[in-house]
């Protein structure tokens, strides 16, 4: 039964692999002279999705995230491998879930080689393994002082959405319905990742928050940063709402927003504009890295702003 499900739903034709789906291991033979970027990600129901959400989105997300991951290191999206625990083999909703999986892996030319299927709380675990040039990596350690900070799309819909769906804030519903989508459909920003190779000097995609993922970066590079918040690009839903605190919370600190946080040397400045424009993305800047250690955030009069939340952990209470 497992085998016909898998066979039902997880198993395409992969042309770029040596061997799929079916056997005790996939096969696969990177492309001469490339380094392998791999990563994982896990998501379990009630910590980073709810039973209410629909599986195709969740096909959908499960595959962003990891993906989002490639796009931070800059790297070309190759292979997957798709673990997955449910409680039981509900035809319906598999074969919804392989439908949003699929059509985000078409999109970005990745292919579902292997993976593990077992009767349990649902929990989905995948693996992405992409391709970059020796060298070409955006890391998180390259940052330098000088370098402007920039992040791509708008920051803290998919938190709004999040605390709107869970009561801590109210919104209007026009404005709802205009950050819901950041929530349940994140765009991963693997062109602009590939964009940036030779152009940016650090990245990092924003998973856990700003201020937080910024701050990995900042550790990496043993660097600061001066953040102007005025410069913080938000939708328009998102600005309406920036009186209350939890709105303030969402745009610096707010998860699930999967942009690319990176920086650049001031005289990259058109080299990272023509990157995003051919890569169909905005970028703004948002701040510079400082040689003295520290992340803080001003007003537009320069003051600094107490900052309460700086990220998600997964581990507090
Ligand atoms: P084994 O017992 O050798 O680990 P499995 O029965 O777990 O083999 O899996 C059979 C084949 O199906 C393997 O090639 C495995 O990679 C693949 N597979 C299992 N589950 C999935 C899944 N959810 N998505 C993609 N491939 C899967
Ligand atoms: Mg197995």
């Amino acid at each position: 039964m497992e085998f016909d499900l898998i066979a039902r739903h997880f198993t395409r034709a992969t042309p770029g692999a040596v061997l799929g789906v079916g056997d005790d291991c996939a096969l696969l033979a990177p492309t001469p002279g490339m380094q392998l970027a791999v990563s994982s990600d896990m998501l379990l129901e009630g910590r980073h999705f709810s039973p209410q959400d629909g599986p195709a989105g969740l096909g959908h997300k499960a595959l962003a995230v990891n993906l989002s991951d490639l796009a931070a290191m800059g790297a070309t999206p190759r292979w997957a491998t798709l673990s997955i625990a449910l409680p039981a083999a509900d035809e319906g909703w598999l074969a919804a879930f392989a439908r949003g999986f699929f059509r985000i892996a078409d999109q970005h030319g990745i292919e579902l080689v292997g993976g593990d299927t077992t009767r349990g709380p649902l929990t989905l675990s995948i693996t992405v393994i992409g391709e970059v040039p020796p060298g070409q990596a955006l890391r998180r350690d390259g940052a330098r002082p000088g370098d402007d900070v920039w992040v791509s799309g708008t920051l803290g819909a998919a938190a709004m959405a999040l605390a709107y769906r869970q009561g801590r804030l109210f919104m209007e519903q026009i404005d709802a319905a205009k950050v819901l989508p950041a929530l349940y459909l994140p765009t991963p920003r693997v062109e602009l990742g590939l964009a940036l190779r030779g152009v940016a000097t650090s990245a990092i995609d924003i998973s856990d928050g700003l201020l937080g993922d910024l701050g990995h970066v900042l550790e990496r590079s043993q660097a600061g940063a001066v953040l102007d918040f005025a410069a913080l690009p938000t939708l328009p839903a998102v600005r309406a709402y920036l009186h209350e605190a939890v709105a303030r919370d969402c745009v610096l600190a707010g998860g699930d927003d999967y942009e690319l946080c990176f920086t650049a040397p001031p005289d990259k400045h058109d080299a990272v504009l023509a990157a995003a424009a051919s890569a169909g993305v905005a970028v703004t800047r948002i701040g510079r890295i400082t040689d003295t250690p520290g992340l803080s955030v001003v007003d537009a009069d320069g003051a600094p702003l107490t900052i309460e939340r700086t990220g998600h952990d997964h581990f507090a209470a």
